[in-house]
Parts: C-alpha cells; sequence; structure tokens
C-alpha cells in the first residue's frame, strides 16, 4: 500500500498548487491502494468520497501548501476511519473487571491473554487471574498454563471435563477470594464461525457479564478478519478488537475496515510472539505507517522503554528543530540494537520503505556495522553538517571506512530523506486524550 501511495504524494507534495484533476489522479492511486490492500469495497468507495469533497474544498484549493494539505485530509480520514483515538481498557466499579477473549482458532487469544495480563501488570500495577476456557484441546489449557508460569500469575483451570460456562463463574468468585483486580477469560474458537460455538460465548457471557469482550483477530487474514468481526460483533456486541500479527501484515486492509464495518474500535495490536509486544492501537499512527511516512512515534515509545526519558525528549526536540545530526544516527543505532529485532525496528523508520534493501526488512548485521563504520569515519564537523561533505571527503570516509563512495553516498541520501520525513511528521498533530483507562 504504502509504496503505491509514494509515488503520488511525492509527486502532490512539491507542486504549489492543486488542480481537480490532480486530486481526482491522487484519489485514484488512493482507490487503487486500498483496494489492493484488502480493505473493504464499500469503506473504499466512502472514504473516496470524503477526501475528495474535502480535497477539492476551500480548506485545501487556498491553502498556501495544497499539497500537504491534500496528503493532510487523506491521512486524517484514514485515522477516522480507524478510530480516530487511542484505545482504552474498562475499569470497573466493582472489582473485579472482567475480560472476555473471543476469536477464531489461531488467531492470538490465548498469546493475546498473556499479553494482557502482563500488560496490566507492568504497566497499571494490576493481579490478573487467566482463565482457561477453551476445554476443548488440553494443550490450549497447559499453553495459558505455561504463560502463567513464565509471568509467575495465576491461572484458574478446571481441565477438560468441566463446562466452560461453570468455569468462568468459579473464576469470579476465586478472584474475588484472592483479590484479582482482573480476570482475563480465554475462550475456545472454531477453524470457523459456527453456532455451537457463538452460543457457548453467549452463555458465558450472560453469567459473568464482561466489560469487555475483546475480539482476538489475526491481520494476515485481511478480508476474512472483517467478516469474523462483523459476526462476532453481531452476536455477541464486543466492546474492541485486538489486531494480532501486525508484525507480519504490510497492507494494513484489515485494520482499515475493521472498525468502519463495526463501529468497535481496534484497541490494541499484537506485533509479535513474546509476551512483550502488544502496543495501544494508535490509528493516527497507523495511517502514517500505511502513508509511508514511518512509525516514528510508536519508534520513540518503544525506545523510552529501553532509553531513558531525557535521551528521547532531546530526539523528539532535535527532531523537531531539524539539528538531528549523523552523531544522533549513530546513537540513535546503537539503540535500535539494543532494543531487539531490527526487522520490526527497522520497518517503523520514517522513509524505511523506500530505501533499497531495507524493502524486505534484509538490513543485517553487516550492513548496520558499515553504517556505523562510515559515520565513525566522519569527522565532527561533517557529522553535523553533512552538506560539506564533498567528492575528496567521501573519498576518505569510504577509505577510512572499508566501504566503497557509492555506500557513503546512499547513508548520505538516506539520511537527508529520513530528515525530510521527519520533518512531515513532526508537522503533524498529536493524538487526544479521551475518558477510561489510557492503555
Ligand atoms: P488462539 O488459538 O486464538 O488461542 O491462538 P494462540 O494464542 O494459540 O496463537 C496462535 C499462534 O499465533 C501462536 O503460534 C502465537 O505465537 C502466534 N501469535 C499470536 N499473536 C501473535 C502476534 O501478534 N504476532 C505473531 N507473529 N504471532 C502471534
Ligand atoms: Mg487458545
Amino acid at each position: 500500500l504504502a509504496d503505491r501511495l509514494q509515488s503520488t504524494i511525492k509527486k502532490i507534495t512539491g507542486k504549489g498548487k492543486v488542480s481537480e484533476q490532480d486530486v481526482k489522479e491522487m484519489t485514484r492511486e488512493v482507490r487503487l491502494a486500498l483496494l489492493e490492500a484488502d480493505v473493504n469495497f464499500k469503506v473504499v468507495k466512502d472514504l473516496i468520497k470524503r477526501i475528495k469533497e474535502r480535497a477539492v474544498g476551500q480548506e485545501v484549493m487556498e491553502s498556501l501548501t495544497p499539497g500537504q494539505q491534500v496528503i493532510k485530509v487523506v491521512k486524517e480520514e484514514l485515522t477516522a476511519l480507524m478510530g480516530g483515538e487511542q484505545s482504552k481498557i474498562a475499569v470497573s466499579d466493582r472489582p473485579p473487571t472482567v475480560i472476555m477473549m473471543v476469536g477464531l482458532q489461531g488467531a492470538g487469544k490465548t498469546t493475546t491473554s498473556g499479553k494482557l495480563a502482563n500488560h496490566l501488570r507492568k504497566k497499571h500495577n494490576r493481579s490478573p487471574l487467566l482463565v482457561a476456557c477453551d476445554v476443548y484441546r488440553p494443550a490450549a489449557i497447559k499453553q495459558l498454563e505455561t504463560l502463567g508460569e513464565q509471568l509467575s500469575m495465576p491461572v484458574f483451570s478446571q481441565g477438560t471435563e468441566a463446562n466452560p460456562v461453570d468455569i468462568a463463574t468459579e473464576a469470579l468468585a476465586k478472584a474475588k477470594e484472592e483479590h484479582n483486580d482482573y480476570v482475563i477469560i480465554d475462550t475456545a474458537g472454531r477453524l470457523h464461525v459456527d453456532t455451537d460455538l457463538m452460543d457457548e460465548l453467549e452463555q458465558i457471557k450472560a453469567k459473568v457479564k464482561p466489560d469487555e469482550i475483546f475480539l482476538v483477530v489475526d491481520a494476515m487474514t485481511g478480508q476474512d478478519a472483517v467478516n469474523v468481526a462483523e459476526s462476532f460483533n453481531e452476536q455477541l456486541d464486543i466492546t474492541g478488537v485486538v489486531l494480532t500479527k501486525l508484525d507480519g501484515d504490510t497492507r494494513g486492509g484489515a485494520a482499515l475496515s475493521i472498525k468502519a464495518v463495526t463501529d468497535k474500535p481496534i484497541k490494541f495490536a499484537g506485533m509479535g510472539e513474546k509476551l512483550d509486544e502488544l502496543e495501544a492501537f494508535h490509528p493516527e499512527r497507523m495511517a502514517s505507517r500505511i502513508l509511508g511516512m514511518g512509525d516514528v512515534l510508536s519508534l520513540i515509545e518503544k525506545a523510552q522503554e529501553n532509553v531513558n526519558e531525557k535521551q528521547v525528549k532531546e530526539l523528539e526536540e532535535k527532531m523537531r528543530t531539524m539539528s538531528f545530526t549523523f552523531d544522533d544516527f549513530l546513537e540513535q543505532m546503537g539503540q535500535v540494537r539494543k532494543m531487539g529485532p531490527l526487522d520490526d525496528l527497522i520497518s517503523m523508520l520514517p522513509g524505511a520503505n523506500k530505501v533499497k534493501g531495507l524493502k524486505n526488512a534484509q538490513l543485517d548485521e553487516k550492513q548496520i556495522s558499515q553504517v556505523e563504520a562510515i559515520i565513525q569515519s566522519m569527522t565532527k564537523q561533517e557529522r553535523q553538517e553533512p552538506e560539506v561533505i564533498n567528492a575528496s571527503r567521501k573519498k576518505r570516509i569510504a577509505k577510512g571506512s572499508g566501504t566503497t563512495v557509492s555506500q557513503v553516498n546512499r547513508l548520505l541520501k538516506q539520511f537527508s530523506e529520513m530528515k525530510k520525513m521527519m520533518k512531515q511528521m513532526t508537522n503533524m498533530q498529536k493524538g487526544k486524550k479521551g475518558k477510561g483507562m489510557n492503555f
């Protein structure tokens, strides 16, 4: 999706004036890109209609930078389509707060149950009780128990003989006794939506009256995910969606349609198999990501957990004032290394999908070391003012770092693109805050 939009965006951002013809061309590209990304047809139609209306309106045509205004409109509409606001999680007045996890088999319910429990404890100092209600496969109970062990958290289970409705009921009583303030119920899934499954889930719901019903859907299933969301929502009136495996989904189609079709917010995003790989879903950032500008804000947030607050503040400030230098870049690379799997981090960097070689997240350790070597071969002045790097300096740097002039050139180009992207990113607004507990 991003690739396709990139070229159109590039064409339009430089323009001083936008004609209706430009807008038409742009929306056509957006439309194709969305359909290609497996976004629901009707959703695309509505979206394009709104973008067109706004883009040919005064707001855009009479502004000083119409090209950027069009992008802004597209981004705002994409954001609105995905819910417009940041995720919250219910807090019951009368603890425990009950969260019921539902979804098809393999969607990631059990994993996400563990991730949520981990998050509630880590970020909100809560003590959740995990409940194993998938009694159809012994392995499912074991899986949740193993997660509980890893987290040193209690798991309530009664084997495969008990009835899921009873298990859930008794788990609630147990949670009250043990002062667990959250109860996370992991339910069974099927390969397809069927009435038996829905009946059982409805019974559990009626009995435990959950504060949240989170539908867990696999983002990789694209349009199917949307259909699944629609039927679960009809039957159970879910309160929110967790989109899993977003780490493997580059298209973002499911994210775009689900909110529009169910009118329920996507609250969280699963970004990997590990227990700390759950993030709040930020529609605005997802929109940026879809537009190919890189998810700088998520990167900053991730960095925040590993880097100290002050460093992050400095980085943000530098991005705002555009005083980001190669020294900062070098430092960032060090941080990125600390943060773990390179692939997902790189894909969050602005402009990452524009840079050859990064495309399939194939940036390996060797390339990283080369980049580091190149920067280390620069003088202090060169790191701060890369403009001064002329041909003879390039030769010197290449020699000093054991690379080639074309590698040096590539890095310089990448760096300047990155700065450009940062500028665009920082010009965009930040999300609004609403009611409820901030995830
Ligand atoms: P359930 O049948 O709905 O309970 O699904 P599971 O929790 O057992 O997950 C099915 C598979 O998906 C497991 O192999 C998980 O490790 C994997 N999985 C779950 N969430 C994510 C995610 O966010 N990213 C990735 N890459 N894998 C995930
Ligand atoms: Mg499961």
